[in-house]
């Protein structure tokens, strides 16, 4: 029987643009437990000019990759701290197997309940990833195309303004789809491993992959 004391602790995997984060934000909504992004955390802490903004601007513009030290310091003064959230959806992060394996450390005897892998083939991230747009205020997601604002340009949550993402360009998606590939791809295998793995097919509209995502949580959380 599923132990439904806690919120589920749940990690989302796929390339850019194959939705993790409108997926994270409707599952977390669902199940009232934070989403937590960290390139969202990251792309706040530029914008306010923090310490954390100014050592990570670099490696974002470039699309490179953080650090681990410093992506693993944030996860864990989000998620692990004293104030820790009883389940989470991680959206983001792990990104390469050394952070998996501390978070399978932080997360302790508890461990995660699923791991989603967003399944969608490249030609279709390009074309979501041309329409990407987010708010430059709450961070919401848009597509021009597929999830349009009610009114164009500005955010329906919170009325800001949208704009295209800095690290959106053509060299910075390349690399980080290169980099997804190499190092976050094998995640897949590792997770599949431990028995917490769940594809989930991501062609299709917001509200279709929702529903895989969310019988793809619920079959796991049965399972344990
Ligand atoms: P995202 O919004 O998930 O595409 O992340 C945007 C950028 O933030 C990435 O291209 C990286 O530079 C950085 N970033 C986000 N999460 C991580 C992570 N787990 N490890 C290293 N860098 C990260």
């Amino acid at each position: 029987m599923a132990d439904r004391a806690f919120g589920p602790r749940i990690v989302v995997l796929g390339r850019q643009g194959s939705g993790k984060g409108t997926q994270a934000t409707r599952l977390a909504s669902k199940y009232a437990v934070p989403h937590v992004s960290t390139g969202e955390a990251f792309r706040a802490a530029v914008k306010e000019g923090t310490e954390l903004g100014r050592t990570v601007q670099g490696y974002m513009d470039r699309g490179d990759l953080v650090p681990d030290e410093v992506v693993e310091a944030v996860i864990k003064a989000h998620l692990f701290g004293p104030r820790a959230p009883a389940g989470f959806v991680l959206d983001g992060f792990p990104r390469n197997v050394a952070q998996a394996e501390a978070l399978e450390l932080m997360a302790g005897p508890r461990g995660l309940d699923v791991v989603l892998n967003l399944e969608a083939s490249k030609d279709e991230v390009l074309r979501r990833i041309a329409g990407r747009r987010v708010c430059s205020a709450c961070g919401a997601n848009y597509n021009v195309v597929d999830h349009p604002p009610r009114s164009a340009g500005v955010c329906d949550a919170c009325g800001s303004a949208l704009h295209q993402r800095d690290d959106d360009t053509e060299e910075a998606v390349s690399r980080r789809l290169e980099l997804y590939e190499a190092v976050t791809a094998p995640l897949i295998d590792w997770y599949r491993q431990r028995g917490l793995l769940a594809n989930v097919d991501a062609m299709g509209s917001p509200e279709e992959v929702g529903s895989r995502a969310l019988d793809a949580v619920e079959a796991a959380r049965d399972r344990r």
